[in-house]
């Protein structure tokens, strides 16, 4: 059988491939005849027990006819060997014995058969119990690949949302963090801050006469000089905790938690000099300029019925000194 036929065996539910480990090529034979004229059910044949596991994963039936006695072999370890193979776990196995024994039916029922015929049954008895076997096998593989089939939908349904969620938080131009979850974050970052009574830090940045800087060079090369501002910004955040994220425009802050005005003064004015160090060339406020930021800071420890729009206030405030004292630097209200 070739995959395209296993394929088409496996979706017909009526279908049963039997294997028979026997080691009389008599009761091969008579089996293999009662079985001759049955519909959808195909017929294989190992006198060797040696080779019967081996067979079983090529084969792949969804019954075991397994003969108890024979030279070299015992059946009830071949049944156990059966139970121990992955590929050959959960195959339905009827056990043929040569004698009506409850002790052996015991025996095999505990080594993991699922049933037990004396030989040779009758044909009709037979057929009623391979396809009884072989249904309900089949109906455990659909079950098992509808489970994992789900599984696997559940994981891309999760992927996708964790893609969402990124592209849902993020701006479209530089890559930070957006407006949106700037928000959020400096909401939480301001109850975690008042709650353990920590300094809570922002930096307030705008790019110097980047109006101008649009009238000069376009808003493409605008654009470019946004996203390498970012990236400074980016690279200034040094904890998982900082959060960079564009505000708007050509503004752009910084979350520091738990960082004093000190701490802060220095990531700000570190920033500023690497801007400035990018050497981006600019016409404003003369010919042969470079484009700078302005930085305003703010620290607080937030006080009960307080609000962290206190804290954006406040740099705000501190970038406008900033602009006002001549711009390229740092200020604090
Ligand atoms: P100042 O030094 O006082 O900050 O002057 P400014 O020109 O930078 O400030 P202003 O607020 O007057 O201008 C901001 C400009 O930023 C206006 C707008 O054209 C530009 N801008 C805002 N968002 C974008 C953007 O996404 N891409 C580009 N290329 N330009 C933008
Ligand atoms: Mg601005
Ligand atoms: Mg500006």
């Amino acid at each position: 059988m070739n995959d395209l036929q296993l394929d088409n065996f496996k979706t017909d539910e009526n279908a049963a491939m039997v294997l028979l480990v026997d080691d009389q090529a008599m009761i091969g034979e008579a089996v293999r005849r009662g079985l001759a004229n049955e519909e959808n059910i195909d017929f294989h044949f190992c006198a060797d027990p040696h080779q019967a596991v081996a067979q079983a994963i090529r084969i792949k039936p969804t019954v075991i006819l397994q003969d108890l006695v024979m030279p070299g072999l015992d059946g009830l370890t071949l049944v156990r060997e059966y139970r121990n193979h992955p590929a050959t776990k959960d195959i339905p196995i009827i056990v043929l014995s040569t004698k009506e024994d409850p002790l052996i039916k015991s025996a095999a029922f505990a080594a993991g058969a699922n049933d037990y015929l004396v030989k040779l049954p009758d044909n009709i008895e037979l057929v009623a119990r391979i396809r009884y076997h072989s249904r309900s096998y089949m109906t455990l593989l659909q079950r098992d690949e509808a489970y994992r089939a789900l599984r696997v939908s559940q994981q891309q349904l999760l992927d996708t949302n964790l893609v969402l969620q990124r592209l849902m938080n993020s701006d479209g131009l530089t890559g930070l963090s957006n407006r949106r979850h700037f928000d959020e974050y400096l909401e939480l970052e301001w109850r975690k801050a008042q709650r353990d009574q920590t300094q809570l830090s922002l930096l307030m940045i705008d790019v110097d006469y980047f109006k101008s800087y649009n009238d000069s060079f376009g808003h493409l090369d605008g654009d470019e000089a946004l996203r390498k501002v970012a990236t400074a910004i980016r690279d200034a955040s040094s904890r998982p905790s900082d959060l960079p994220a564009r505000y708007g425009g050509e503004e752009f802050v910084l979350v520091l938690p738990n960082t004093s005005p000190g701490g802060a003064r220095m990531v700000a004015e570190k920033l500023r000099q690497t801007v400035a160090a990018l050497q981006i060339p600019h016409t404003s406020p003369a010919e042969g300029a470079s484009l700078t930021i302005s930085i305003g800071l703010s620290t607080m420890t937030p006080q009960s019925g307080s609000n962290c729009r206190q804290l954006i206030s406040a740099a705000d405030k501190g970038l406008y000194l900033a602009k006002n004292n001549g711009r390229n630097q740092v200020g604090i209200e």
